[in-house]
Formats: C-alpha cells, sequence, structure tokens
C-alpha cells in the first residue's frame, strides 16, 4: 500500500485519522455509494484525482434547488452521480488509492463553483477560495491558529486573561490562548462544560445544523452519529474537545462571575466571582473574554399569575426530570425551537398535551432530521480524500451565503407576506410543504401557515413529526392568546380556564440582554449596562469604547438566521481577539479600546443593513430584537464579510495605553 501521508493530510482534527485505503468489492463500494451525500461527491473526486471532466454539465446541482434534500439532484441524476463515482472509486483502488496532487487554485475554484451549482451574477467565488481553503482545514492546515507566540512578542510580559463561560466559544478562546502561549482561566458557573448543549437536557434537544457544518474548522470528525446531533452527542463533543485540547486543569467549574470592574491604575479587570461553596473571591486579569452565549438566561413570560400555578412548572432549559409527565395533562407555553423539539417527544406519553401557540414558524422539509448517518456514508468520509471537507462546504454554501438572497429585501417587491422574489418562492415551497403535512386536517393548517416573511423569525427543521404530533387525539392546539395562568392551569382569552397537572414554559430566552446578570465597570466607572440602555452594541461584536481589554464573543449582532454556523462566527471573533492580543501585546502597552467613531459608523451600517432584510423589516416578534425593536442580536452581512473584518485587526481602529 502505497504511503499516503504525504498527500492525503486531511488530518488537522484530533479525531479523524488518515483516510483509509480501499479494500473493498465493486459490490461493497456499489451499497455504500447508495448511502452517499450526493452534492459533494464528485467535487470530491475530482479534487482527489484532478479530473475535472467529472464536472460534468448534465450533472451539476441546480443552483435555486441546493437547499433541498440531496442538493435538489433528481433520482436520475442522482443514479448517475453514483454510477460516475462507483468507476472512478474502482480506478482510484485498483491504481493503489493514490490521490494526484493538490490541484491548483483555479481547479478548486471550479470545483467549488460546480458545487454549488455554477458561477453567479451575485458572488465571485474568487473571493471566498482563502476562506474556505481555512474553513475546510484545507491541505490538513489549521489555518485559524494563532500567528504569533508569546515568547517572541513579550517575553518578559505577565498577562492573563479570564474567560468566562466554558461553552462553544469559551473552550474554543482557551484553546487558542494556550496555542499563543497566553496564561488564561476559564470560569463557568455550571459543573461541566459545554454551555447551552449542557444546560439544555429537554427531550428532543437536537441541532437544526448538520453535523460537519456545526463543528469546529479544526475538530471535524467523520463518525456523528446523526445527521443532526442530539443534545447528549454535542455535549459530548464539547468535553471531548476539552479534553483533546488539554483544558480541563484551567476551568474553574461551578464558579460564576458577579462583577467586573476595571482599573485604570493597574490596567487590569478585578473580577468578583461566587465560587462551588459559595464564598466571593476576586480575581484579576489583564484581559477579559465574555463568552456567556446569547441563548444562556432563560426567558419568563410577563403573564398574570405567572407564580400562582399549584403544579410543576419549569423552563425547557432548566428541565425538571424529578417530574413524571405519564398520564399528566401538560401545557406548553410557546412553538419556537425548543418547544417545537420537545412537543412530539413528550406527546406520546403524557395524558393529554395542551399547545399553546402565538405565532407559528415557517418549516423547513428535512427528511433525514432525526435520522442516524448511514454506514455507507462514514465509510465514504472515511475512504474518499476530501469528501468529508466537500460535504462541509456545500452545507456551508447553502446556509451561508448562498442562501442570504432568499432573505434579503427588494425594495421594488410588493407582495405582502414576503419581502422578494426568492423569499416568495421559498414561502410558496414551505407553504405547500404544509398544505401536504395537513392535508387531512385544514382546521390545523390555518394555524399553521405563518403570515410573515420567511427568515423574519427563526425556522424549524421538520420531518413531519409536527404534524403528526398535532394531528394527535391526546394533543389539542390552542391558538387564544392566554389571559392568566391559575393555580389550576391556563385561562385564555376567550375565559376558557384549560386545567393542566404541570406547565411547561418553551419561551425562549433573554437574548438581548447581553452579558447579564454580570455587573460590568468599564473607565469612568460607566456601568456597561446603563451605556448600553438596553441597546447593546459592539464594534464586530467584540468591543466597546470605554471597556478596554474587555472582549465579547456571540457578541451583539453576531447571531445569524438562516445563514450559517454559530460556531464560524466564534472562530472568527476568536481569532481577532487574539490578534487583538497580539497587537497589544507587541506594542509594550497595557490596555486598547475601540475607537468611539470606528464603534458607532459600523453599527450605522449594522442597523440600516438588517431594516433590509427578513428579520428587520418584518413587524414579527422574535428574539432577534431587543426591547426598542432593533435587531441587536443578528448579523446582516455575508459571512464573507464578517471574516474579512476580524482576519487582522487595523491598529487605527484602536486607541493603546498604559
Ligand atoms: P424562542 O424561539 O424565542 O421561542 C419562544 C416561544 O415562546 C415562541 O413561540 C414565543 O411566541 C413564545 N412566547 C414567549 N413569550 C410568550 C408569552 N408571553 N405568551 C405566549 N407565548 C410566548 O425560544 P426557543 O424555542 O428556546 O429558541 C431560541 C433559539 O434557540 C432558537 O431560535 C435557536 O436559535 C436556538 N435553538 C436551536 C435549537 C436547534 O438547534 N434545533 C433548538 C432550540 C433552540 P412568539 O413566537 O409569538 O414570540
Amino acid at each position: 500500500m502505497a504511503d499516503m501521508t504525504d498527500r492525503t493530510t486531511w488530518t488537522a482534527s484530533p479525531f479523524v485519522a488518515a483516510i483509509e485505503p480501499i479494500t473493498e468489492s465493486d459490490d461493497e463500494i456499489r451499497r455504500y455509494l447508495a448511502d452517499a451525500e450526493i452534492q459533494p461527491l464528485l467535487p470530491a473526486l475530482a479534487y482527489a484525482t484532478g479530473d475535472m471532466s467529472l464536472l460534468r454539465d448534465d450533472l451539476r446541482p441546480d443552483p435555486l434547488m441546493v437547499s433541498l434534500p440531496q442538493g435538489g439532484y433528481t433520482d436520475e441524476q442522482a443514479a448517475a452521480v453514483r454510477e460516475l463515482a462507483l468507476e472512478v472509486l474502482l480506478r482510484f483502488r485498483d491504481g493503489g488509492c493514490r490521490p494526484e496532487p493538490v490541484p491548483a487554485d483555479a481547479d478548486v475554484l471550479r470545483i467549488m463553483e460546480f458545487a454549488v451549482g455554477g458561477k453567479s451574477a451575485d458572488y465571485d467565488m474568487a473571493d471566498y477560495l482563502p476562506l474556505l481553503e481555512e474553513e475546510l482545514a484545507h491541505r490538513g492546515e489549521d489555518r485559524r491558529a494563532p500567528t504569533w507566540h508569546k515568547h517572541e512578542l513579550a517575553p518578559d510580559t505577565d498577562f492573563r486573561v479570564l474567560i468566562v463561560g466554558a461553552g462553544m466559544s469559551g473552550l474554543l478562546a482557551a484553546h487558542r490562548l494556550d496555542e499563543a502561549g497566553v496564561d488564561f482561566v476559564v470560569v463557568d458557573k455550571n459543573d461541566d462544560v459545554g454551555g447551552t448543549w449542557y444546560e439544555n437536557t429537554y427531550p428532543g434537544c437536537r441541532v437544526d445544523n448538520p453535523n460537519h457544518n456545526f463543528s469546529y474548522s479544526f475538530a471535524q470528525r467523520h463518525d456523528w452519529p446523526f445527521h443532526y446531533s442530539t443534545q447528549p452527542v454535542l455535549h459530548r463533543y464539547f468535553r471531548d474537545c476539552a479534553d483533546a485540547f488539554g483544558l480541563h486543569d484551567r476551568i474553574r467549574l461551578g464558579t460564576e462571575v458577579l462583577s467586573a470592574t476595571w482599573s485604570e491604575d493597574d490596567h487590569r479587570w478585578d473580577v468578583v466571582v461566587r465560587t462551588a461553596d459559595g464564598r466571593e473571591e476576586t480575581l484579576t486579569a489583564d484581559a477579559v473574554v465574555s463568552a456567556v452565549g446569547q441563548l444562556n438566561r432563560p426567558h419568563m413570560p410577563e403573564i398574570a399569575g405567572l407564580d400562582s400555578f399549584a403544579g410543576p412548572a419549569f423552563h425547557s432549559a432548566r428541565w425538571r426530570h424529578d417530574v413524571d409527565l405519564a398520564g399528566k395533562r401538560v401545557a406548553v407555553i410557546g412553538t419556537g425551537a425548543s418547544a417545537m423539539q420537545l412537543i412530539p417527544e413528550i406527546a406520546p406519553e403524557v395524558g393529554e398535551l395542551l399547545v399553546f401557540q402565538r405565532t407559528p414558524a415557517w418549516m423547513v422539509p428535512t427528511p433525514e432530521y432525526h435520522d442516524e448517518v448511514p454506514a455507507g456514508l462514514t465509510w465514504l468520509y472515511n475512504h474518499v480524500p476530501a469528501y468529508s471537507e466537500f460535504n462541509r462546504f456545500c452545507i456551508f454554501w447553502r446556509m451561508g451565503d448562498g442562501a442570504l438572497a432568499t432573505v434579503t429585501v427588494d425594495p421594488a417587491w410588493d407582495v405582502p407576506g414576503s419581502v422578494g422574489p426568492m423569499n416568495a418562492m421559498v414561502q410558496m415551497l414551505f407553504t405547500e410543504y404544509l398544505k401536504e403535512q395537513f392535508a387531512d386536517r385544514p382546521d390545523l393548517l390555518d394555524a399553521a401557515v405563518p403570515s410573515y416573511p420567511p427568515g423574519a423569525k427563526r425556522m424549524i427543521r421538520d420531518n413531519g413529526v409536527w404534524a403528526r404530533t398535532l394531528k394527535r387525539d391526546d394533543v389539542r392546539l390552542i391558538t387564544q392568546g392566554i389571559r392568566e395562568i391559575t393555580p389550576t392551569g391556563v385561562v385564555t382569552s376567550d375565559g376558557v380556564a384549560h386545567d393542566v397537572d404541570v406547565i411547561i414554559y418553551g419561551t425562549g430566552f433573554t437574548a438581548s440582554r447581553f452579558l447579564t446578570p454580570m455587573t460590568v465597570t468599564g473607565r469612568d466607572g460607566v456601568d456597561l449596562h446603563e451605556h448600553w440602555q438596553g441597546e447593546a452594541r459592539a464594534y464586530l461584536g467584540v468591543t466597546v469604547p470605554g471597556f478596554p481589554n474587555l472582549f465579547c464573543l456571540y457578541g451583539p449582532n453576531t447571531n445569524i438566521v438562516i445563514n450559517g454556523s454559530i460556531i464560524y462566527f466564534s472562530e472568527c471573533g476568536v481569532r481577532y481577539i487574539v490578534s487583538l492580543l497580539g497587537m497589544l501585546l507587541g506594542s509594550g502597552h497595557r490596555a486598547l479600546d475601540v475607537r468611539a467613531e470606528v464603534h458607532d459608523e459600523f453599527n450605522a451600517r449594522v442597523d440600516a443593513r438588517n431594516r433590509e432584510m427578513a428579520w428587520g423589516v418584518s413587524d414579527v416578534n422574535s428574539w432577534y430584537k431587543n426591547a426598542s425593536g432593533r435587531v441587536s442580536q443578528n448579523w446582516p452581512f455575508t459571512l464573507l464579510e464578517y471574516w474579512q473584518r476580524t482576519l487582522r485587526p487595523d491598529p487605527g481602529e484602536y486607541d493603546l495605553s498604559g
């Protein structure tokens, strides 16, 4: 067998071994190909063999259909792709599994353009090439790793970073600081790492982003058990990452940050924490990274009589595993992403389920949503060079900048319920899906079809389970508003009392109240939350003027609605923060502060663009807006722009002092 280590270097991940040689028979390979994701197959094979003739026009996906299952390929096209792939794989096997040298950039570009359906007037894929090479850990290189080390930059400077939160973003920041040789400590209020993937243990909790996208670029896996990971799988992944990165000794669990105060004299933060045994302790840090997430603090609705209910009542993110729901009458308030996952899970168990819906969600048809990854697909990830990476690329594109046009306002468009022609097409497709789902229950269909444009609120993946659940005899959908909660149940605005044994609140999180309930005091004693007055803003979601050496991850305006993975934003954000720290350490100064005019100008652009997006222009209520109606959560531009802007800091945008 040829030595493949010189070429098959797709091994940046601590979890993926080198691509294995193919030893299987023709029939076995044919069987495995039946399980293939079609869209990345020919791109990966063209990449591995250098044979660009595989990129046949008749086998190119339709760019308008790539968001559909199997990249929108027809059955005939998919069969032809499999046949062609079989021929190539047999030749590859018989030739000793020797991939050709990595194609030149021009060919990689052709492959990427083919994968997404061809060139487009809307974007130039060449702009994306460096980003995508990085995003795919192209050629096995972890190109987002720090490019400097503290030993070289500032060997004699004591510098310590405190990271608040050991979830996805906090672990990432810790790993990168470790690589840069910067001292740090991570504190987390919870008893384990994982953040939201530790806290949300409600039945049915799983991610709605395919695993290959919802994982660190440099810590990919080929062995995901499901297409869309369940909460235990993802929690385990983040724990495994903390192990693989060697972080556990530097994480203080059960430790909650109460306040952080900037000391201008010492150029550092004094951070008061409450320790696991209830003591208060002050830690000092030269810089603080907030990695507390947006979906961290449960939102309890303001409903009269909320506390009067006599039975168990709890929030989806604080699931009471001690409450036995079997045979009980249960009310679930809310039909957002959490509730729409837990309702189908508990429906078969409870006696009767009352679902209180205020606003229906658009649903994205996803037949494989709950399915295990079939054995053949895992085999392909392990044996076809670059297949897993091109699969990630296809997801990245169809859920990323490739989808942005579908939620962008066309000022000339004047059709109620949609914001542009592409948006109207999505609306039509998803309405058809709902009509199919509720064909036998027109009463439910009326309640299920949203009146707002797709993309104005979070869309929910569905494999048919939602309609099946609502159609059950023991499930009732209630769309009347809620007037009050009483000791015995829920009273709706029509005066009907719905008595229940248990109330579950699937009512979301206080997402727009960034960094609460911590008290953060910056220069001149300014309190961050008083400064914000409910209008959280930051430069690139990361830095706030007057709060030196404070950095946010998943900060204001870094959430995405349809386009992308929040892990992508954290990887860009962490690189930016690490680069800023490198800039600071290299300068010999002690503090950096973003210039107010840079911050203000950036936020004005963000606000203007958010008003041109479905979530900004629609008046439907959503967690993307704060109390004043400003979109304080979402990034309205391309993923490419966030990458470009965070690639390296512009020293002119920061004041250095100390
Ligand atoms: P959410 O999307 O904010 O949903 C909250 C639900 O509670 C909505 O249906 C809301 O109705 C309802 N609600 C709130 N206050 C109410 C009141 N006073 N009376 C009646 N209903 C009320 O929260 P979530 O479901 O926890 O999801 C939050 C985000 O977490 C998601 O958008 C997603 O980004 C993430 N998440 C992702 C997954 C996944 O990956 N699959 C799973 C769970 C969560 P209105 O719509 O009318 O406001």
